[in-house]
């Protein structure tokens, strides 16, 4: 995994006590939504069609870093809706960032440039900016022109101001090997982002756009197509090998959800944050009180093509540390 040395040292001491506590299930990262409302449309968003009571509520600072002190995850992914537009979200990673969480937080970049006074650089602290494409793919991706090259500058911006930068992009079916790795070089070489993170789209329920979701084996072609002659180690993609293997049809796991939970205004979302089975006021309840075992592919069908990151890299992550071999492979990146 291509992490910061302290990050990836924090990451194995966390995995090491959870295993000497003999601890089964523990949150690795929480998706973190404090808001649900956005500034943009894309077609094939999950979150934006709350009604507009649910869109205009913020969670509290306190709310927010409570979930996480009470669960006790390492890692931070704050995602919405836009969480800039939430106007005490610097207070929030601040307070993260305090008590020694390393915060992603992942913004379409439309108000970056405005909001970096109200942040401070931190080995603890990265932006995740939303980049799903070239200009003109990212632009009809989130269906409006100029995004891409605003994005662009934020992310220019942020590098300048000393901030570390990822980027988040999500594959469809209008993708191609060839656009994967034209997105990917551009971002590695060109805008030189410190690591990038990628995912095939997951089938929302409510999404608009419902006929450019990848299927599994869509899925494993794309990304073996594209990681071809080696080229996926030049990337500083930002998962574990095994992951990649994964994503690439090389590797087959099952899901664990519970690594990567999801804490929003309603609560412990059951059973990740793509699927909605109701809500656990704690992270203890969330775990005590869900049936993990019916969740993943065969087992619901709203799983059936879900290769997402929050199911299955936990697996991966956690496979990697029963193995010498892989530890060895994902240190060497
Ligand atoms: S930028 Fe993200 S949260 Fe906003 S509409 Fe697009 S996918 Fe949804
Ligand atoms: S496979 Fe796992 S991560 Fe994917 S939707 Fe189902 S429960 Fe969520």
């Amino acid at each position: 995994m291509a992490v910061p040395v302290r990050q990836g040292a924090r990451m194995g001491w966390y995995l090491m006590r959870q295993r000497l506590a003999k601890r089964e299930k523990f949150p690795l990262i929480v998706e973190l939504e404090p808001l649900f409302q956005c500034n943009l449309e894309c077609a094939g968003c999950g979150k934006i069609q709350h009604p507009e009571h649910v869109l205009r509520r913020r969670m509290s600072v306190a709310d927010a870093v409570g979930a996480i002190e009470e669960c006790g995850a390492p890692m931070v992914s704050i995602a919405g809706g836009e969480p800039l537009i939430h106007p005490e979200i610097h207070v929030i990673a601040a307070e993260l960032v305090k008590r020694k969480r390393f915060v992603y937080l992942c913004t379409n970049a439309l108000l970056l440039e405005r909001k970096l006074a109200n942040f401070t650089p931190s080995p603890y602290f990265a932006w995740a900016v939303h980049m799903d494409g070239l200009r003109e793919r990212h632009d009809a991706s989130v269906e409006r022109e100029g995004t891409f090259d605003k994005a662009v500058a934020a992310i220019r911006a942020a590098k300048a101001a000393g901030f570390r930068v990822t980027t988040n992009t999500t594959f469809f079916t209008h993708d191609s090997p060839k656009t994967v790795r034209e997105v990917l070089d551009y971002l590695n070489d060109d805008l030189q982002v410190d690591e990038m993170m990628i995912s095939p789209a997951y089938a929302y329920e409510k999404a608009p756009d419902q006929e450019h979701f990848l299927g599994v084996a869509q899925t494993r072609k794309l990304f073996g197509e594209a990681f071809a002659d080696g080229r996926r180690k030049r990337w500083r993609l930002n998962h574990s090998p095994l992951f990649l293997d994964f994503l690439e049809g090389k590797a087959e796991f099952e899901c664990t959800a519970w690594g990567i939970p999801s804490y929003s205004l309603f609560g412990w979302q059951r059973p990740c944050y793509l699927m909605s089975d109701g809500y656990a006021a704690t992270y203890k309840e969330l775990i005590e009180t869900t049936d993990w075992s019916s969740y993943g592919r065969g087992r619901d069908p709203r799983c059936e093509n879900c290769m997402a990151h929050c199911g299955y890299e936990p697996t991966a992550v956690l496979q990697t540390t029963h193995s010498l071999r892989q530890s060895l492979r994902a240190l060497a990146g």
